[in-house]
């Protein structure tokens, strides 16, 4: 039979993760987001137990595990009401890059700090006009010497203010063809050249957003991510699992503790009679189809990560991809439930699930939309043309 099962020390980081999102809570997520402060604390603590190096190899300072383990991580810290998105850019994205095309050097100075959390490292690839299409990035490495020099624009970039390091995608140009060939280079956040701001964004979030300008920003050699630029597209593939199996990670724990609160609060409101209201099967029955959801897509994020952690990175796409869409949609319905569930207070920050709304939301855009997971569906499953 297949074994759905955890193992023993699996089972052991699942339970110290939540009791450590536990003590920290989502109180304290909100009021760090609202002062506009972030969620150092948590942060290092976790970094000190080892959680945000599971997936980075022992010889480096980390755990030696997978993004099975990685997963674990996100989703419950994400169930106790702190969902990290900088586990997805950081540990997930940018670990693996330098882990699996980075040069040794770059492994030895980066990953024992994305380790024990004293270094991030963020992810920009989105930029204003290529959108979705990241064939159309414009965001150009040009030789100067030795050195590299890096013009364009980013935007939306996650946590540019808490990081020492952007893993910026550029383009170069392949000689042979004049097509697109990218290119990952890893920019200091202080480097001469780049600048940055804050983009406003309607979610309750202690990580922030931003524009990002570089010009003529000079890098050393060593700052391209590989031997060569032939590392620059496996390099990009290779975070993109990782991002969406952790994401989906995040949006079911995230769904799973929406409709904790919300079955905590049905089970003792009452407000006709002495009958609870989560009696009412109007209230019960739309928690339990989220919930259904919400464990569905669970299951697609374990066969992702296994996939993935067995080295079969074509299926684990198929699968990360699709556990991606699944767990967003999931967790928006989850919030969204919940809030129904609550009512008025189901509005309020004291409750702490419309707090959420923002996140989930986006969870349906970032970092892949659900239209260009579709899209990815209908092509290489379902075997239909490209419209675009
Ligand atoms: C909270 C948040 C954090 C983010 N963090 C980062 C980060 O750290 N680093 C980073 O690089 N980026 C980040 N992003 C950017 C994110 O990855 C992009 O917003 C996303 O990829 C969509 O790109 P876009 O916003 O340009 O939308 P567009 O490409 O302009 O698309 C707009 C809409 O049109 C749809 N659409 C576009 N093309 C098609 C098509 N061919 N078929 C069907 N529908 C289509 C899209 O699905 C979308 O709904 C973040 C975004 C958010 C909201």
């Amino acid at each position: 039979m297949t074994n759905f099962d955890l193992s023993p020390e699996q089972d052991q980081l699942r339970e110290a993760v939540r009791a450590l999102g536990r003590r920290y809570g989502h109180r304290y997520f909100v009021e760090k987001a609202k002062a506009g402060e972030h969620t150092t604390e948590l942060w290092h603590e976790a970094g000190r137990l080892g959680y945000l190096g599971v997936n980075i190899p022992t010889e480096y300072g980390g755990g030696g595990g997978g993004i099975t383990e990685l997963a674990i991580v996100c989703e419950e810290l994400a169930a106790a009401g702190c969902p990290l998105l900088l586990l997805v850019v950081s540990p997930a994205i940018a670990a693996t890059v330098i882990h699996r095309h980075g040069t040794e050097e770059q492994r030895k100075r980066h990953l024992p700090g994305l380790a024990d959390g004293s270094q991030k490292i963020v992810f920009a690839i989105t930029e204003p006009e290529a959108g979705s299409n990241f064939h159309r990035l414009a965001t150009v490495a040009r030789r100067d010497g030795d050195d590299w020099l890096l013009s364009g624009r980013k935007c939306y970039i996650s946590g540019v203010d808490e990081a020492q390091h952007v893993l910026v995608v550029a383009r170069t140009e392949d000689a042979a063809t004049g097509k697109l060939k990218p290119a990952l280079f890893l920019v200091p956040t202080d480097a001469p050249g780049m600048t940055r701001s804050k983009l406003d964004m309607e979610i309750v979030s202690p990580e922030n957003q931003f524009l990002l300008y570089l010009d003529d920003v000079r890098l050393p050699a060593d700052a391209l991510v590989g031997e060569s630029l032939d590392a620059g597209l496996p390099a990009l593939f290779a975070g993109l699992n990782p991002e969406r199996i952790t994401v989906a990670a995040m949006g079911a724990g995230t769904g799973r503790y929406a409709i904790e609160r919300a079955t905590e609060y049905t089970a003792t409101r009452a407000v006709w009679g002495g009958r609870t209201i989560g009696t009412h099967q109007g209230v019960s029955h739309p928690l339990a189809h989220a919930a259904v959801q919400v464990e569905l897509a669970r299951l697609m994020i374990q066969k992702a990560a296994a996939l993935y952690d067995a080295g079969r990175d074509l299926e684990a796409g198929v699968a990360g991809n699709m556990a991606k869409y699944a767990s967003s949609e999931a967790a928006a319905l989850a919030v969204d439930t919940a809030v129904q569930a609550l009512g008025g207070a189901g509005m309020t920050t004291e409750y702490g699930v419309a707090t959420l709304l923002g996140a989930v939301r986006a969870s349906r855009i970032a970092p892949v939309s659900r239209e260009m997971i579709l899209n990815f569906v209908a092509q290489h499953i379902l075997g239909q043309d490209k419209s675009y």
